[in-house]
């Protein structure tokens, strides 16, 4: 391995791929820029723009571009190869950024619900363009809001990441609702859906479209799963208009974060989606995918520093039970 280059590892103990070896030198360092790179007006101090959704203006309101010290690099083939029992490959990806608004130090509870419907529509058209390139198994959105969640620029941004592997906790939650299906012939998300909405305590709040709930046994204080009600495996399906489709989420998802900013000013919020059927995968993968899945956005609050049997053993311990959590988030205003 040269210096300055990054590859993927696998530990064939847990079967997880970890990134190994130095990231690149970030252009500005990892510190909060003196002017902010994604206010209108500075386009010229990212890369330049991959996607955009403009106004009647022309000016965009949303807008996507490459990372400027990305993840993952985007060239080259994954160069996969074995060492005895072990497997690796070099770190191919990609990594955008989407600027959700034009002003500064908004947040996203702020939005309007048709600003956020326009956002999740750009994000849903980057996930199925990056799921043209077979290189890439699995697109993980992910959002950080505030510093506990690592976020250094105070204004609205989501990262999307192409990788050639699937992330740990969706491949156990893959490998789950597979088994699930399996046994019961029924998805596991609708069942879970199926007995919240008739038990009640955990739900925080359900539209005729869309639900959001607090998991059962929830990692974080106030963690908050929406879904959409009727079943569908992927992201990319949702549609674009119309209250069962992006708008409808986007209404749900901005009156939930509302109820938890009311409670807890950081978090983040992530996509599990399912893997990107376009990949190049071995055979025998994902047979029941668009039965057995179910995706879903995940909200996960944070309220301290990660303790350390949670960072390093992955063991949770959350004071908060969810039906405490739901019933306060439930009285929690969403304007
Ligand atoms: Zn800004
Ligand atoms: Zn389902
Ligand atoms: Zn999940």
């Amino acid at each position: 391995m040269s210096s300055g280059s990054r590859e993927l590892r696998m530990d064939p103990t847990t079967r997880t791929w970890i990134l190994v070896g130095k990231p690149p030198q970030e252009p500005a360092g990892k510190q909060a820029p003196e002017a902010c790179p994604f206010c209108p007006g500075r386009e010229g101090d990212t890369p330049a723009t991959i996607a955009a959704i403009t106004g009647p203006d022309g000016a965009w309101r949303v807008r996507c571009f490459p990372d400027r010290a990305p993840i993952f690099r985007i060239e080259g083939p994954f160069d996969r190869a074995g060492e005895g029992l072990y497997d690796r490959m070099r770190n191919v990806g990609a990594h955008e950024v989407i600027v959700e608004s034009r002003e500064h130090g908004r947040r996203l509870p702020q939005l309007s619900d048709a600003e956020l419907a326009d956002a999740l529509r750009l994000i849903q058209g980057r996930v199925s363009d990056l799921h043209r390139d077979p290189r890439f198994r699995y697109v993980l959105l992910f959002r950080n809001q505030g510093p506990l969640a690592g976020s250094l620029i105070d204004h609205p941004h989501s990262h999307l990441v192409g990788t050639p592997v699937i992330p740990r906790r969706l491949e156990q939650e893959l490998r789950w609702a597979k088994q699930h299906f399996d046994y019961k012939e029924r998805c596991l998300a609708c069942d879970i859906l199926h007995q919240e909405l008739r038990d009640g305590r955990r739900l925080v709040e359900a539209t005729p479209s869309f639900v959001a709930l607090c998991p059962f046994a929830p990692r974080f204080p106030y963690e908050t799963w929406l879904f959409p009600r009727r079943h569908q495996h992927a992201f990319p399906r949702c549609a674009p208009d119309g209250e069962t489709g992006l708008p409808g989420l986007a209404a749900l998802l901005r009156r939930t974060l509302a109820r938890i900013e009311h409670l807890v000013s950081d978090y983040h919020l992530v996509l599990h989606d399912a893997p990107n059927e376009q990949a190049e995968r071995p055979a025998g993968d994902w047979t029941t995918l668009r039965d057995d899945f179910h995706w879903h956005l995940e909200l996960l609050p944070l309220t301290a520093r990660i303790a350390r049997l949670q960072r390093e053993e992955e063991f949770y311990e959350n004071p908060v039970p969810p039906e405490e959590a739901a019933a306060a988030l439930r009285a929690a205003p969403v304007g």
